[in-house]
């Protein structure tokens, strides 16, 4: 019944992601009993318990990455399949390269767009679900936990795996066998209680498995084709309920396969983690909402047109607040000057005694600590979340950095406004309590400082981020700035302040210490493809990190819609607000 509005959003979502691959997959029926039946699944434990007990929401959060896609994240499509066929290894996936480097050699980044990145995206979903466990942020592990369910169950549906993703190379008639088999075949035919509980699979590395788990989804599709045509052609339609008995004697049995193969496969990937994180005890009590989702709510149904990032805050209320933003100012003996600062308190904060962790957020080039506040409804937003939000001034194009041109403007934030803050205001002065987001410069600002002064800074987001700074392939336009940083031997002193080395020094023996990351860059942001080469580099390296590319340029009214996510993300990171 949901099919002519189905078939809408899909032929949108395809030309909106340049994308062909219609796939949901497993609706959400077929994804809520991967999830359940994978908790089942697992041996006897305080982890398995925790599971058990916010079950009802990890079920159904497992379907939100098809939210996501709907709410025109561009990256987000390819994440849920892989066309095989595409990467020159004719049906066998096991032939697929590992490394995400060696993937680029073959395909494009652009390429890769309608080819699909499943199994690297269950390597770095598994990679942000062992740092939240090993660093005890339960609430980040239940929503990774749930998205790893979520591309796992994809990787176990046929029509996920090939280029023939809905029978649509071999007949156009067969078009649509994609959600006959793997929504609603499943929604007719299978009960949760015809699953099969097994044991965990054991995995090594979760791309090598999830490459192993895709070559035995394709090995299925030729069954099922053949199975389309014979009921089409016996019942004269594929919508009646004599089509789906029919379609149901030859694939019921394989739907039920790769549905207990997907559970007995999440539990493998779900102990993994738990293991590599050391066994952690998980807090109990966690008590998850929908507000622990990345992406602002609310979310709509599929189909609808995006919404705003999240109720957009009235002008008055955000001019209201925008007033009652206080402006600091500090003589710096480290930038021999007197330099102001904005700052922001939760509503909370005037009412109890309690501390609070702090956002630092930066400004881009050409602009200063006045930016966010005159130019964004960030301080309505700040005011309604539980940290403390300082917006600091870089002292001209410094970059966030210390050098010859601009002065010691990376140890002034972090140190001597960091200490400043902490002496005014009740702040959370461990790891924990503190982060850095930052816009284009200020986006490069806030994943370096926060990957070079890791004892400091949990997490660091950047939004439009000039993320290539100290590359050699960097926009020219922005590398004649180094000039006036490091007017004498400019190159050495420009590529020591490359991000990617800042980040890699915390990968020891395959684990990742550092900060956690968030990044996100507009699809016509002229900054788009170091953000593409970021996220490439991180995938390699299997750093745990979010990215996402939404629409919009290098403009405030994309920075206005995105803070708002960059808190989101935020939230899953600091510490909360304590006595
Ligand atoms: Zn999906």
């Amino acid at each position: 019944m949901k099919r002519t509005s189905k078939l809408l959003t899909i032929c949108g979502a395809a030309l909106l992601l340049g994308n062909a691959n219609p796939a949901q997959a497993w609706g959400g029926t077929g994804h809520k009993f991967v999830a359940r039946l994978a908790i089942a699944n697992l041996p006897a434990s305080n982890f398995k318990q925790w599971l058990t007990k916010n079950e009802t929401w990890f079920a159904n959060a497992s379907s939100h990455p098809d939210r996501w896609r709907n709410r025109v994240d561009h990256s987000e499509a390819p994440r849920h399949f892989l066309d095989t066929e595409n990467f020159g290894v004719g049906t066998d996936a096991l032939k697929v390269p590992i490394d995400f480097d060696a993937v680029l050699k073959l395909r494009s980044y652009d390429q890769l767009r309608t080819d699909g990145v499943n199994p690297w995206t269950i390597g770095r979903v598994r990679a942000n679900l062992v740092k939240a466990l090993r660093e005890r942020r339960w609430e980040d592990a239940l929503v990774q936990a749930a998205y790893l369910s979520h591309y796992v169950g994809d990787a176990h549906v046929p029509f996920h795996a090939t280029a023939n993703y809905d029978g649509q190379l071999l007949s156009p008639q067969q078009r649509g066998i994609h959600s006959r088999f793997e929504e609603k075949l499943v929604e007719r035919t299978i009960k949760f209680e015809d699953l099969i509980v097994g044991k965990p699979d054991g995995i090594s590395n979760p791309i090598t498995d999830a490459l192993r788990v895709l070559n035995d989804s394709i090995k299925a599709v030729p069954a099922i084709l053949e199975a389309d045509r014979a009921a089409a052609l016996e019942a004269g339609s594929t919508n009646s309920d004599g089509y789906f008995e029919k379609l149901s004697i030859a694939s019921r049995a394989v739907a039920k396969q790769r549905l207990e193969a997907a559970g007995r496969n999440l539990a493998g990937e779900l102990y993994a983690a738990w293991e590599i994180a050391g066994k952690p005890a998980p807090e109990q009590s966690v008590a998850i909402t929908d507000d622990w989702l990345p992406y602002a709510p609310p979310f709509v149904p599929r189909g609808t047109p995006a919404p705003p990032a999240q109720p957009v805050v009235s002008q008055d209320v955000q001019d209201k607040t925008r007033l009652a933003v206080v402006t600091k100012t500090l003589m710096s003996t480290m930038l021999k000057k007197q330099v102001s600062y904005n700052v922001v308190l939760p509503v909370a904060y005037g009412t109890d005694n309690r501390k609070y962790p702090v956002i630092y957020l930066l400004h881009g080039a050409w602009g200063g600590y006045n930016d966010w506040n005159a130019k964004s409804g960030v301080a309505a937003y700040a005011a309604s979340t539980d940290f403390i939000v300082v917006m600091p001034d870089s002292n001209g194009n410094s970059w966030y950095n210390d050098s010859p041109g601009s002065g010691a403007v990376e140890s002034f934030i972090t140190d001597e406004l960091r200490k400043d803050v902490e002496k005014n205001y009740r702040t959370i002065t461990n790891r924990n309590g503190r982060a850095i987001v930052g816009l284009s410069m200020g986006g490069y600002g806030a994943l370096h400082l926060a990957t070079s002064h890791n004892q400091l800074y949990c997490a660091a987001a950047s939004l439009s981020g000039a993320v290539g700074w100290g590359t050699s392939t960097f926009d020219k336009n922005l590398i004649v700035m180094a000039k006036d940083l490091y007017p004498t031997d400019t190159d050495a002193n420009y590529f020591k302040d490359a991000l990617l080395p800042s980040v890699l020094q915390h990968l020891k023996n395959g684990l990742y210490n550092g900060p956690s990351l968030y990044f996100d860059c507009g699809k016509e942001d002229f900054l788009i493809k170091s953000n593409q080469e970021l996220e490439a580099a991180l995938l390699t390296k299997q750093i745990p990190h979010e990215y996402s590319e939404f629409d919009g340029a290098h403009t405030w009214t994309y920075w206005d819609a995105h803070i708002r996510d960059a808190f989101q993300f935020m939230k899953r990171q600091l510490a909360k607000p304590q006595n």
